[in-house]
């Protein structure tokens, strides 16, 4: 059986005894009912995996030690950043789950003038401790030792200003005819650092693509056909990740 894995602070996993607690403590012990000399694998986001022993549990705490550690290669070279266009809730929940999966490295939902109103204050604090624990199942799920940063919402025109230390900066815009691998792209090497943004159901406006346009962004086109903004940002990211990433 393929052993299941869980987070641990960074803090402890370099103690001798480490130990988990929380809600991560409660999976190992209550909901799969791991116990002594079981065999787990930690994840600490430092992009290490550890496989360790259980030595001791109790209701919420389980102490391990590390028996051997390991550096998975299921990170992408590529740091994609996803600037979304705010979409109804649900959507937003769906795309980080599948974002993470694809390996993308940051998620910056960004309030265009075509977007759902973006929850205020202390919802969007919610909103954010929500996508941090989906991201971090997905994480689990599809053997990632990173989970993505996820950044605090912008307007349009600061995320398009906000992009210093990306080499290549794409607005995928449904009007557009251009498809990314026939556009020129102003670049002689694969870029490490991509930064793409994707619409909100309503779309872009004219002057936001101008505005990108005028920040160094270039213009692309997903094809003929006119796709819903979460199917959009799935294939954006796919297709990033196919050209300049791993999944190739
Ligand atoms: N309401 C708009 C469609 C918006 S689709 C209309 O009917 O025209 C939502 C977002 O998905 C777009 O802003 C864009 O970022 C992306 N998208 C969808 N289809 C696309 C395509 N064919 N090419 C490029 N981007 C696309």
């Amino acid at each position: 059986m393929t052993m299941k894995r869980f987070f641990i602070k960074h803090s402890e996993i370099i103690k001798n005894s480490p130990v988990i607690t929380g809600q991560e403590a409660h999976h190992i012990a209550k909901v799969f009912r791991l116990k002594h000399k079981d065999h787990i694998l930690l994840i600490d986001g430092s992009g290490m995996e550890y496989e360790a022993e259980i030595t001791a549990s109790s209701k919420d705490t389980v102490t391990v030690s590390i028996i051997k550690k390991y550096s998975p290669a299921t990170e992408s070279s590529l740091q994609i950043t996803v600037g979304q266009g705010y979409l109804k809730d649900k959507k937003m929940d769906m795309l980080i789950r599948h974002l993470t999966e694809i390996g993308i490295a940051k998620w910056l939902p960004v309030t265009s003038e075509y977007s759902v109103p973006q929850p205020d204050g202390k919802r969007i604090t919610l909103k954010s401790k929500r996508w941090e624990m989906i991201a971090k199942e997905a994480v689990k799920q599809c053997r990632r030792t990173r989970v993505p940063e996820i950044l605090p919402p912008v307007l349009f025109h600061q995320a398009v200003e906000k992009t210093s230390g990306s080499d290549l900066k794409i607005i995928f815009y449904e009007n557009e005819t251009v498809s990314l691998a026939k556009t020129m792209l102003p670049l002689n090497q694969v870029p490490s650092n991509v930064f793409i943004l994707l619409g909100p159901e309503g779309g872009f406006s004219n002057k936001e693509i101008a505005l990108a346009k005028s920040n160094g962004f270039i213009i692309v086109s997903l094809g003929p056909r006119i796709l819903r903004a979460e199917t959009a940002s799935i294939a954006a990211c796919t297709l990033i990740q196919h050209l300049f990433g791993d999944m190739c």
